[in-house]
């Protein structure tokens, strides 16, 4: 076992993170409970992270002078926004401790990068990604072979919910899809048989020391996730043990330090597939705030400030729904009401977290709820109420 080679960040330091959204809002709430104080970069004023730090440096993410500032207030720095560029935690590493680094998120923000890290990982990780090919140029697309067919086009950079990507059946609709997004460098992906799609969640210490959460099953609709249930009512006990020594293996390989979350496919045959990673706290790890020891934003709190990790242990069953804007919205019509949130809070085991976005949008996240129960029949049954409720 390696030991601590830096001291750890004690309350009341300041720690940083990059991004002012709903997870830098849900790991500033978490740092501030245990006594940290926390800085914000972020360029928009508004921002759910914002909202509630002691500071918000108001600044582009790549601006010298506010990552300067933030470098010289904080203890540490993290990132809660996965297209930051790598460049500036390569900056910010320069004068403070920044997990994660440059290196793990830049590798995790190219698709190309990510696919080539899994397979360089395969032998230890036991787990390799779709089949897959780098389309760039014309003849990319000439070179396609019928068995990536039917696929999918994602691109390679800043996709997200399932923005930035295409499912295609020939070789004419890549060529048309390519196009449609501005022949930027994409990846075709074979259009596999999923059966369920799952995630872990997994964190790791600067001194190596990692530790994995239970196995998330998630659903999405319309490419964004819709539920998170854990314990996972599809998961094997068999795909979760592989998909969770192949997180450990693939965040060892990374040299990572700090939240990881992986994505798998469990495909209609039983095998397991890897996906893509998210270098921060993950959608599908809300879960754990409400339903396990330490949650993923108190365990990111305590990487960067090189505590010891805390116990994963769960102890409720857990299904988390996220609030999109849409439960704004009566049908068609577009004047905003309040949700019945009087009646979801009646439910037993409900939590409601919002993120203080003023402005609810079709499709936009605006919250989730997570039930936690004795069982999961129970979480279950508390969900279906509550999507009865929110219509
Ligand atoms: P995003 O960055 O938008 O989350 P993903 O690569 O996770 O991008 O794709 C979004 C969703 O699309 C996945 O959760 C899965 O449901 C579906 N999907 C992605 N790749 C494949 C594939 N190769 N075969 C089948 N379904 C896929
Ligand atoms: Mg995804």
């Amino acid at each position: 076992k390696l030991k601590p080679i830096l001291p750890a960040a004690n309350p009341p330091a300041w720690l940083g993170v990059m991004g002012g959204g709903q997870l830098g809002r849900m790991f500033a709430q978490a740092a501030q409970a245990m006594g940290y104080q926390v800085a914000v970069l972020e360029p928009s004023q508004d921002c759910p992270a914002g909202q509630v730090a002691q500071r918000l440096v108001n600044a582009d993410y790549s601006d010298a002078a506010g990552l300067d500032a933030l470098a010289a207030q904080c203890a540490a720095v993290t990132t809660e926004f996965e297209n930051v560029p790598a460049d500036s935690l390569s900056r910010l590493a320069q004068t403070v401790f920044v997990a994660p680094d440059g290196h793990g998120v830049s590798v995790a923000q190219d698709r190309v990068a990510e696919k080539r890290f899994f397979v360089s990982c395969a032998p230890k990780s036991g787990v390799l990604p779709a089949p897959h090919k780098v389309i760039a140029a014309q003849e990319d697309i000439d070179a396609i072979s019928d068995d990536l067919l039917p696929g999918i086009l994602k691109t390679v950079r800043m996709g997200y919910d399932g923005k930035g990507q295409v499912r295609v059946k020939s070789r004419a609709d890549v060529q048309a899809a390519f196009e449609s997004m501005g022949k930027v460098t994409c990846l075709l992906e074979k259009m596999l048989p999923l059966a369920y799609e799952v995630s872990v969640l997994t964190a790791r210490g600067h001194d190596g020391e990692s530790v994995v959460y239970p196995i998330a099953e998630n659903v999405h609709r319309d490419g964004i996730l819709f539920t998170t249930t854990v314990p996972g009512p599809n998961v094997s006990e068999e795909s979760a043990l592989k998909a969770q020594k192949a997180a450990q293996a693939i965040v060892a390989e990374l040299g990572y330090v700090g939240v990881l979350c992986i994505e798998f496919f469990v495909l209609t045959d039983g095998s397991l597939v890897v996906n893509e990673m998210a270098p921060r706290p993950h959608n599908s790890g809300h879960y754990t705030i409400d339903a396990c020891v330490t949650s993923q934003f108190e365990q990111q709190v305590r990487a960067m400030a090189r505590l010891p990790l805390g116990d994963v242990r769960q102890h409720s069953a857990a299904v988390m729904l996220n609030i999109l804007g849409d439960v704004w919205f009566e049908g068609d019509r577009d004047d905003a009401r309040e949700p019945a949130w009087h009646e979801i809070l009646a439910l037993p085991g409900a939590n409601l977290h919002l993120y203080g976005k003023d402005d609810p949008r079709r499709a936009r996240k605006m919250g989730h709820l997570t039930f936690i129960a004795p069982t999961l029949e129970q979480a279950q049954q508390q969900l279906n109420a509550a999507c009865a409720v929110l219509g």
